[in-house]
């Protein structure tokens, strides 16, 4: 390969200068499905997993990896990583529901989220979920009433707020003090909820989630989160003899998405993690708990590419050239939510060194509709396949059907074959839900 760009895991190139994921020809994959299409590389989404496995076997006494499935919700994903034993953390009734169509053992799930309906919890609660991580007192009186209803105790964790400020864009930071989502430390919220909790006949309390934020660079931040977090313990023990079975002190892994990212390794994220959770229990003098970790971005994001097709190339004399593709914030609202840069080359010509510099955007009837904004590729023409490496983490998981996007297939590639794991949607898909004032019959 010649540029120094981000590539697929297992990115190769044939004779015909083609770019190949685990086998699989890119520009043969985009014209037998179409584009966009999202390709993802099954070994390297076992791999990541097995990497969190591996990296918390070395360091804890007790750990629970757990997916966290809005990163990429589709039932593949569920059975592949229910195959390699994790466990899964949902966000919603949808994210559910796709759990048991793909068979995942509901002990296993962990239901999360700051507004969890009525039914929703219902739902869970009627199929054996696991443990419910509670997000507000509100949320706990639904939940007794519907626990008294049916006569029996659920687990549940409690979501604290830290007010530890991950060093990550503002959309994605969650530990803030100002935050929609937990029971802040700030006023005693939190003690409150956990007493409460432990009072409640229908509430087991087995632990504490937190959660700062995600794609994290500074491993320091998951130090302060657990030494604030081992203050509540030692306070909540004192106070009301509790016990944490399962501490969560989350927060994402960074990952890299151009040349310039340079994230820290799964390795040093969990030594991190288990070497602060020790000391620190140690300093307020409780037991180490088990250590749940939930990564979502750091197992899918890396295994996924997006493939488009380029329509045209518009060169305006003096100022840039727009290279226009047939997808964009349809597929992926990533940089235009977060600012998210993203790499980017053309399949049918990677034995070839980049010439030109570009922009390349969506098809999407906004200015903002930009993939990337400097794009160095080689002679960008109609016809050339696209490639966006990364885009395995929330792209698919926020595609939309603006314009009246089908939103894209989704291939899964193993030593050289391709399936398809979730079908492009269809024109009539589009408009199935939909009923016409008058009948045209
Ligand atoms: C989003 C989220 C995750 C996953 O974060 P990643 O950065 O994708 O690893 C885990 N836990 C909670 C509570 C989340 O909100």
């Amino acid at each position: 390969m010649t540029h120094t760009l981000i590539y697929p895991v297992h990115a190769n190139h044939t004779a015909d200068g083609h770019l190949e994921v685990d086998g699989c020809d890119v520009v043969e994959l985009a014209h037998t499905y179409g584009t966009p299409l999202f390709i993802y590389e099954e070994k390297t989404i076992r791999d990541q997993c097995r990497r969190f496995k591996d990296a918390f076997a070395a360091c804890a006494n007790d750990y629970e990896i757990i997916y966290a499935s809005k990163a990429l919700p589709i039932i593949a994903v569920f059975q592949l990583v229910e195959e390699e034993g994790l466990s899964l953390d949902v966000a919603s009734g949808g994210e559910y529901h796709t759990a048991l169509v793909a068979g995942f053992p509901t002990e296993r799930i962990f239901y999360h989220g700051n507004n969890k309906t009525r039914w929703e919890l219902e739902y869970a609660l009627d199929n054996g979920v696991g443990t419910i991580v509670v997000d507000s007192m509100d949320e706990m009186d639904l939940l007794e009433t519907l626990l008294a209803a049916a006569g029996r105790r659920q687990r549940v964790l409690l979501r604290v707020t830290p007010g530890i400020e991950a060093h990550t864009h503002d959309f994605i930071q969650t530990g803030q003090i100002d935050s929609k989502f937990g029971f802040g430390l700030a006023g005693g919220l939190a003690r409150d909820a956990i007493e409460r909790a432990m009072a409640s006949p229908w509430l087991d309390l087995w632990g504490l989630h937190a959660h700062i934020g995600s794609q994290i660079f500074e491993l320091g931040a998951f130090r302060s989160e657990i030494s604030v977090l081992a203050d509540l313990l030692k306070e909540t023990r004192e106070a009301f003899g509790f016990e944490c079975r399962w501490l969560n002190a989350g927060g994402g892994l960074g990952i890299k998405y151009t040349a310039d990212d340079t994230p820290a390794t799964i390795q040093a994220y969990a030594e991190v993690k288990c070497r602060g959770l020790r000391e620190e229990m140690a300093r307020v003098d409780l037991p180490v708990p088990r250590i749940l970790v939930e990564p979502g971005r750091s197992i899918v994001a890396k295994a996924g590419i997006t493939a488009y097709t380029v329509g045209t190339v518009k060169k305006l004399p003096g100022i840039r050239t727009y290279v226009s593709v047939d997808g964009g914030m349809s597929d992926n609202i990533r940089p235009m939510l977060y600012e998210a840069e993203y790499e980017v080359m053309i399949a049918n010509k990677v034995d070839h060194e980049p010439d030109t510099v570009v922009r390349v955007v969506g098809k999407h009837c906004e200015s903002s509709d930009v993939l990337v904004k400097e794009a160095r590729l080689v002679s960008p023409e109609p016809g050339d396949i696209l490639v966006t490496p990364v885009t395995g983490a929330y792209c698919f998981a926020m595609a939309s059907n603006y314009n009246g996007s089908c939103r894209p297939a989704v291939v899964m590639v193993n030593n050289g074959k391709a399936r398809v794991v979730v079908e492009r949607e269809s024109l009539d898909d589009l408009v199935a839900r939909q009923r016409p004032l008058r009948s045209e019959s």
